[in-house]
């Protein structure tokens, strides 16, 4: 079913809007990298183009030089390219400030903006209250000459910064906040990344969005629905530029994507990132784009997720395991499953021959007949995880204990007999038994014998050593930044994080950065861009099931 957004446009073809005439756009401002709430702003707008078969343009909304740089802007493309979207033409804000300039010049000569030189904080104070007149500033009639003759010294640098700033004349009682005589252009000596030094004063968000979007004959301007407020504004600005007879680029606005247990928000992810929370905007618990490629999440489940959320007109919060849900759902059917110990403790199979190795063959992926097989070695000595063995335990503890018999995955059953303990009382090694004729697939009647519980293992000798690195949820509250007066990063979870040295069939050794896999009875995990050639280090992307308790 077509999707809001899609009703509109479509009743705008019925109407008799040219197919032609369709196009779109992703407007980032290049202050921050993406995150997955603008993935959902991307797989809509692009969306709509492969739909459509229109053009989307990626462009960027530049005009705050204190903020933005040139390498967010690189990593934003990198962003949406690896999402798998291309665009049509590469834009900036910036490529139209002296278009901009030109048209406010126009407005000020037909009596539709005026240069306010009072202090910030008093011309927010005039605003007053949506149930209340403004109050009119003493600059508002002032000549027309005089404004242009500040502007010209604003944009020529004569101007400090705050002392004055260009004002549309709109109407200061107007119940729309954003109606009462907004600010156009504000003075900053800062250098811009594209622009150099040769702007001392910017234009404001609302003046810029709108006539970008004219300039690049967008026909369906899309946003959240913050903006809606903003929309008069938007059609104000536009027929102060536009003939009134041309069809000018329809602003409609859709609902934020809000994650569970998630704060989308670049000022708020760039305060993890200052601050040292997290390692950097690529942090495999960070909802960017690249926090969460790094940490094993595929392009296509990304924009599955985008699809399962919807499209809606009001925000809701979407529970972040439909997140999660929705690449395991993927990497079930595509992960190699291999064998990979996260916390070991060394088995010593005592009846089996000291010098023996032995291979056992191995599906690839049952989900996947294609995928093929491989042989993993196994002998007297392995590694098993330490949570797989206790001493002693309650009948309700299915794996290793003294005297209880299980099996090792696809190898023999075994028993284990005693332990070695360190001095503080710590088990180091397990001793255990053999039972030969139990071989996995040997067809042996001892080869069907039920036992309780099947472990994963590493065969010692061949071992490959790893890091492997375990995450959890980066807050403990489902809306971390819902409540204005609690700082958000009171609800950081404590133990998001934890390392550990493993150990993974030998076969791993040539995994590639990126790569993923389905450990064994532990979940999926990837292939870390810190690993080196002697020492993988694997993120745990996903588990197996959702083990996250409900509140
Ligand atoms: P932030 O608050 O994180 O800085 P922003 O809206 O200021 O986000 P922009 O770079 O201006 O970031 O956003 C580019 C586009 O992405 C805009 O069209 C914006 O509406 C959209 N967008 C940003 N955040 C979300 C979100 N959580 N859900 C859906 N769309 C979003
Ligand atoms: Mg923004």
């Amino acid at each position: 079913m077509a999707n809001f957004i899609e009703q509109i446009i479509d009743g705008d073809l019925a109407k008799g809007l040219d197919r032609k005439s369709l196009r779109f756009r992703f407007p980032p401002e290049p202050n921050g990298h993406l995150h997955i709430g603008h993935a959902k702003a991307i797989c809509l707008n692009f969306g709509l183009g492969e739909k459509y078969q229109a053009p989307v343009n990626l462009r960027f909304d530049d005009t705050n030089p204190e903020k933005e740089e040139q390498a967010f802007v690189d990593a934003i493309k990198e962003d949406i390219k690896w999402l798998g979207f291309s665009w049509a033409e590469e834009k900036y804000a910036s490529d139209y400030f002296q278009t901009l300039y030109n048209w406010a010049v126009e407005m000020i000569k037909n009596g539709a903006a005026y240069i306010d030189e009072q202090e910030q904080s008093i011309i927010i104070e005039q605003r007053k209250n949506p149930g209340e007149p403004g109050i009119e500033s003493p600059y508002r009639n002032r000549p027309t000459d005089e404004s242009l003759a500040l502007f010209q010294k604003m944009k020529n640098g004569e101007v400090e910064e705050g002392a004055m700033v260009l004002r549309a004349k709109i109407d200061m009682n107007s119940p729309n906040m954003n109606m009462r005589d907004p600010v156009m252009y504000r003075v900053l000596k800062k250098p811009h990344h594209r622009t150099g030094d040769t702007w001392k004063i910017y234009p404001i968000y609302d003046w810029t969005h709108g006539q970008s979007d004219y300039l690049e004959k967008i026909s369906h301007s899309l946003c959240t629905v913050e903006f809606e407020n903003h929309r008069p504004l938007y059609e104000w600005y536009l027929n102060q530029v536009k003939p009134q007879e041309e069809l000018g680029p329809k602003q409609r606005e859709f609902a934020r994507l809000n994650l569970s247990y998630t704060v989308t928000s670049k000022r708020k992810l760039q305060k993890l990132v200052e601050e040292g929370h997290v390692s950097g905007w690529d942090d495999p618990r960070m909802p960017t784009i690249s926090g969460i490629r790094r940490r094993g999440y595929t392009p296509q489940s990304i924009r599955e997720f985008c699809q399962r959320a919807g499209i809606s007109k009001r925000d809701n919060l979407i529970d972040v395991s439909l997140l999660e849900f929705t690449l395991r759902d993927e990497l079930n059917k595509t992960a190699q499953r291999v064998m990979c110990v996260v916390d070991p403790i060394k088995l010593i199979i005592e009846n089996y021959p000291e010098d023996q190795t032995e291979f056992i063959q191995t599906e690839n992926n049952p989900e996947d007949p294609a995928s093929g097989t491989r042989e993993i070695p196994f002998s007297r000595e392995i590694y098993i995880e330490r949570e797989d063995f206790m001493e002693e335990a309650s009948g309700k503890f299915f794996r290793l204990t003294l005297g209880q018999e299980v099996r090792l995955k696809g190898a023999y059953i075994i028993k284990a007999t005693r332990v070695e303990k360190n001095e503080k009382g710590e088990i180091i090694t397990v001793f255990c038994s053999f039972d030969p004729l139990s071989k996995s697939g040997s067809g042996s009647l001892e080869s069907k014998r039920k036992v309780k519980g099947t472990l994963h293992w590493v065969s010692v000798k061949q071992a490959v050593s790893c890091k492997v690195r375990i995450y959890d949820r980066l807050f403990t509250h489902p809306s971390p930044d819902a409540d204005k007066e609690v700082d958000f990063l009171t609800h950081l979870n404590e133990d998001s994080f934890k390392e550990t040295e493993g150990f993974a069939e030998p076969f791993l050794a040539q995994a590639k950065m990126g790569d993923s896999f389905q450990f064994q009875r532990l979940g999926y995990f990837c292939v870390d861009k810190d690993s080196q050639k002697d020492k993988l280090v694997f993120n745990k992307t996903v588990g197996l099931k959702d083990s996250w308790k409900k509140d």
